[in-house]
């Protein structure tokens, strides 16, 4: 039997309905920016394995780094007990990070980076004699399954069973550049009501809504009109953090930064889990005390597993080698000449770039089209691309090692899509 058959014995997969989609594609091996499937059919990772395999699959490089820590020490309670590949990784990741970052929390995924957040930006008031509640997010923001990640994301179309559980939350929209005034009046009445505690948003890419991208400087805005009101500002990098946007982390295209950051998804180079919250020292005051029950009591198992952090600063010296930045800078100018080619296409709506991400809809009445999604995915896979459209939106945010060779197929497949099959 092949591993796909033999997957759907005991196996039930993320965000799946089985009864729909019953079978999964069987991956045997992946290198760069290739996955092999079991009968050695070759697929473009186009969205680099969900964001994490920024640097390539089984980077030669990483691969070594983690070979040699797994022989040193594998992993050790992290109370009480510290290691020299998570200093290291701190030492290392502070230097990369906006100038107001000091500290640093680890935990395992991006949910839990947000989990850790919230948590931190309730406490926070809470530890200062103030009860604040109220949690402000973007509509169609993403920020992960678990439940405070869950109540903050604006994407509830599979919450229902959830919802009376959630966290209390308002939303405001994105800023677009028109509305940016309208959106800060928004923001300042809930302020005002005194009972807010933090904001959380993606910054400049809204990766889950469809790669959807806002404005810097209404950002800006919002984080200034946060900070003025002691309202936490939280910027969840999990997606956009290590390069994607074309610097270390797209906060970095802002004048102010967030009090707290999230990260995970390519802090680990695709390699293993783990996940980091980064805060100010302001933040990380507000806990420090005589008093035991002021200090966050939170902790996972697995926090600062030493081969995740051996994977992790490999990563970072990947992302800050000549090598790695001229290859974004490569795939960067090359989404742009893409641009040109496809931008007034007249089934292409909406084209959009930030960094190696470059995002457009398709646009086709979709009622026309039951099932498109399931079309596109199909198309892409016989061709051998691997890209995951969202909606009518069809995105790419491959590894930056992506060959010149490699892209121009994922540009040609998709012209190709757009005169001859949709
Ligand atoms: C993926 C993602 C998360 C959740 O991360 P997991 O590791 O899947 O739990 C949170 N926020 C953003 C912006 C993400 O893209």
């Amino acid at each position: 039997m092949t591993i796909s058959e033999r997957d759907q014995k005991h196996l039930w997969h993320p965000l799946t309905q089985h009864k729909t989609h019953p079978t999964a594609l069987g991956i045997s091996r992946a290198k760069g920016a290739l996955l092999f499937d079991e009968n050695g059919k070759e697929y473009i990772d186009g969205i680099a394995s969900w964001y994490t395999s920024a640097y390539g699959h089984c980077h030669d490089f990483i691969v070594k780094r983690v070979k040699e820590q797994v022989e040193i020490l594998d992993q050790v309670v992290f109370s009480g007990l510290t290691h020299e590949p998570v200093v290291k990784l701190s030492e290392e990741l502070i230097k990369i990070l906006p100038e107001n970052q000091n500290k640093l929390f680890f935990s395992d995924n991006g949910s839990t980076s947000v989990e850790v957040a919230i948590k931190m930006s309730l406490q926070y008031h809470f530890n200062q004699g103030e009860k604040k509640n109220i949690l402000i997010a973007f509509e169609e923001g993403f920020h992960g399954d678990t439940f405070g990640a869950m109540s903050v994301s604006g994407l509830s179309v599979y919450n229902g069973p959830f919802e009376d559980f959630f966290l209390a939350v308002e939303r405001i929209p994105v800023p677009n550049g028109e509305n940016n005034e309208a959106v800060l009046q928004q923001l300042q009445a809930l302020i005002s009501q005194g009972n807010v505690a933090s904001f959380i948003f993606e910054p400049l890419v809204q990766g889950a809504a469809a790669m959807k991208m806002h404005d810097a400087l209404g950002l800006e805005m919002l984080i200034e009109e946060c900070q003025k009101n002691n309202v936490i500002t939280i910027a969840d990098e999990v997606m956009t953090g290590f390069g994607k946007t074309g610097k270390y982390f797209a906060s970095q295209h802002l004048e102010v930064h967030p009090d707290i950051m999230c990260m995970s998804k390519a802090l680990t180079a695709g390699m293993v889990p783990m996940a980091i919250t980064s805060c100010t020292e302001a933040v990380y005051q507000a806990f420090y005390s005589d008093d035991m029950g002021k200090g966050l009591f939170h902790g996972h198992t697995y926090t600062a597993n030493p081969i995740a952090c051996a994977a992790a600063l490999a990563g970072i010296e990947l992302l800050q080698s000549e090598e790695m930045q001229e290859n974004i800078q490569r795939v960067i100018n090359a989404h742009k000449n893409f641009d040109k080619r496809i931008k007034n296409h007249s089934k292409v709506a909406n084209t959009r770039q930030c960094g190696i991400i470059y995002a457009f809809d398709l646009d086709v009445e979709m009622k026309r089209y039951g099932g498109l999604r399931d079309r596109l995915l199909n198309f892409f896979l016989e061709n051998g691309l691997f890209l995951r459209p969202l909606g009518n939106t069809i995105y790419i945010s491959a590894p930056y090692v992506i060959t010149d060779e490699q892209l121009q197929k994922v540009y040609d497949k998709i012209e190709y899509l757009l005169e001859e099959v949709i």
